[in-house]
C-alpha cells in the first residue's frame, strides 16, 4: 500500500490509500477519485506540503544549537583545543594575582592567621602549607585555595 496526498480543484487536501502507484493512475484516469469534502472528481496528487510550519504556528527563530566539537581523543593524548585555552586562561589569571601577592614561603599558616585575626592587614600572599596546616587553616574559618597551577617557589628555582 502506498499513501498520497491528493487535493481538488478547490484546494481540499486529503489522504488516499492505494494499491500502487499505477493504481492511482488507473483510477484517476478512470475518473474514479472523489474528493472527500465536495465530491469533486478532478482529483490530482497534491504538491509535496512545504517543510516550514504553517503561518500562525511558526515560532520565533531560534539560533541552531551548534553541535559541541568531538573532543579530540585520538590524537595521542593532545588536549582537546578548549582545554588548553581554559589553562592558558587560568594560568594568566594565576600569575596575574601571583603579581599582586607576596610570597611568604613557609610562613604562609603564620601570616594568613594574623591577617585573619587583625594582627595584619590583609593583603594577597602565596606561600607554603602542607595538608596538615591548610587542614587547620580551613578549621579556623581562614579561607585558603590551593593554586591551580603548578607554580615554582621562588626560593626553589635554584
Ligand atoms: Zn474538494
Amino acid at each position: 500500500m502506498i499513501v498520497f496526498d491528493l487535493s481538488c480543484e478547490d484546494g481540499h487536501r486529503f489522504e488516499a490509500w492505494f494499491r500502487s502507484s499505477s493504481a492511482f493512475e488507473d483510477q484517476s484516469a478512470k475518473g474514479l477519485l472523489m474528493c472527500p469534502h465536495c465530491g469533486s472528481g478532478a482529483v490530482t496528487k497534491a504538491p509535496m506540503a512545504p517543510a516550514v510550519p504553517a503561518k500562525g504556528n511558526a515560532r520565533p527563530a531560534v539560533p541552531a544549537k551548534t553541535e559541541p566539537e568531538p573532543e579530540a581523543t585520538s590524537q595521542g593524548g593532545a588536549l582537546p583545543p578548549a582545554v588548553r585555552e581554559a589553562m592558558q586562561k587560568l594560568a594568566r589569571l594565576q600569575a596575574d594575582t601571583i603579581k599582586q601577592s607576596t610570597w611568604v614561603g613557609s610562613r604562609f599558616a603564620e601570616e594568613s592567621r594574623a591577617m585573619h585575626y587583625g594582627e595584619k592587614d590583609a593583603a594577597l600572599i602565596h606561600g607554603k602549607a602542607d595538608a596538615k596546616e591548610a587542614r587547620e587553616l580551613l578549621e579556623e574559618g581562614i579561607t585558603v585555595a590551593p593554586l591551580l597551577i603548578p607554580f615554582t617557589p621562588p626560593d626553589e628555582t635554584n
